[in-house]
């Protein structure tokens, strides 16, 4: 019988899923998949009980309900100061996922050249592949992810037709600089490239530490588009509705792949994400402070047992090198030993290089601090106990 699509072929199950799958079958603590253990805000969950019952339920505007692309617009105006016109600048999609596969498939050629940098989200690369284009990957590793200038400046060519830069990013939980994003504008100026910019933790940096979408940069209006997620904004993973602002020509190019891919998203949930993008600044600003204190309180738990934890600046993530601890294995073992022995999930880091396994970094465990304290005090005991720490 004839093949299936080869390159998707290549592919197993996404990290994700089998991480989840073990620790559900081993009644582990699920620290692996990131998803937070409370839904979001009560109102906006009742605005979308109201939105559902009052209807309608039928295809809402291929580009989106108007008062979200309003709300997305006027969101990134009150945070970053951007000025744009929400009819031609703004797109809801299905997740930020869908955002990424629309991007791609609308702006890259077969053959054009896309700068990536390693470790990368997991969808990024497959998708990629399956619109054409040629990764160029660039690697930032622990501990302190510097963005290598030079290995960049080598990735771009004048076959180049845009970078793929998510900050906060996930899993380093690095989150860029200023400095190091005006390098990234420079060499999109100095070979005419585009940026898809992944921002779905936009409002998870900590310490102080500002996030700073590329498009804010002089000149990178016109070449960027940024993504957005009420998944990550609202602690709503489940609901999968994405917002994105860009130059016109790059939304017109992801319509274009979006109108094929789901042409539309459910009408109730984008009704309900306009409302909560509408939330006073107090809740974005709380957002990150809660997690922050999350973020302290599973960074001191694992630092205690003998983890080497990194600096997580963003996201839900902690990076953590188990070396110390002296297991004799590479992470997908460690990762797997941790779910059915310890009883808590964690996810490897390997899958999200190149190469994985092969990949040099093999010796990392991504664990995820987005859930109640109680639950996070629970893995805490059980690792301590598992690795007799503490
Ligand atoms: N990008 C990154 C970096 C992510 O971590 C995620 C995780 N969910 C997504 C995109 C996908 O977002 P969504 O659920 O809105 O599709
Ligand atoms: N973004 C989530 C994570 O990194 C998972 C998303 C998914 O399961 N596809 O854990």
């Amino acid at each position: 019988m004839k093949p299936t699509n080869t390159i998707l072929g290549e592919y197993g199950t996404t990290i994700f899923a089998v991480m989840t799958g073990l620790a559900i079958e081993h009644e582990a603590i699920n620290l692996g998949q990131g998803f937070p253990d409370t839904d979001g805000p009560a109102d906006i969950l009742a605005d979308a009980e109201r939105a559902t019952k009052e209807g309608p339920n039928q295809y809402p505007p291929m580009m989106g309900l108007p008062e979200l692309r309003q709300a997305a617009a006027q969101h990134n105006k009150i945070f970053y100061d951007l000025d744009l016109d929400w009819q031609t600048q703004s797109i809801v999609t299905s997740g930020a996922t869908e955002a990424i596969a629309a991007c791609l498939f609308g702006l890259v050629e077969p053959g054009d050249e896309v700068v990536l940098i390693e470790p990368l989200y997991d969808c990024y690369l497959p998708m990629l592949r399956r619109a054409g284009g040629v990764p160029k990957l660039v690697r930032i590793e622990p501990p302190h992810w510097e963005l290598p200038y030079e290995a960049l400046e080598e990735a771009f060519s004048d076959k180049t037709k845009l970078i793929m830069l998510n900050t906060p990013t996930n899993p380093a939980a690095k989150v860029y600089t200023r400095d190091e994003l005006e390098f990234i504008a420079g060499l999109l100026e100095k070979h005419d490239a585009y940026a898809i910019c992944d921002e779905v933790y936009e409002h998870l940096t900590y310490d102080g530490k500002p996030h700073i979408p590329l498009m804010t940069l002089p000149g990178m209006a016109e070449r960027c588009i940024k993504i957005g997620s009420a998944g990550k904004t609202f602690s709503m993973t489940g609901w999968k509705v994405g917002y994105s602002v860009g130059a016109p020509k790059l939304i017109e190019a992801m319509s274009k792949a979006h109108q094929f891919l789901t042409f539309t998203t459910p009408p109730n949930l984008q009704k309900a994400v306009a409302y909560g993008l509408g939330k006073e600044i107090e809740y974005f600003k709380s957002l990150g402070a809660d997690m922050q204190a999350k973020r302290d309180r599973l960074s001191e738990g694992l630092t205690k047992i003998g983890f080497e934890v990194m600096d997580s600046q963003g996201t839900y993530f902690l990076a953590t090198d188990f070396r110390p601890l002296g297991f004799n294995g590479d992470d997908v073992e460690f990762c797997k030993h941790l779910t059915i022995e310890a009883g808590v999930g964690a996810v490897p880091f390997s899958p999200f290089y190149q190469g994985g396994l092969e990949s040099g970094v093999s010796h990392f465990a991504r664990f995820c601090y987005c859930k109640q304290d109680s639950l996070l005090d629970e893995a805490i005991d059980r690792l301590a106990k598992h690795f007799g720490g503490v």
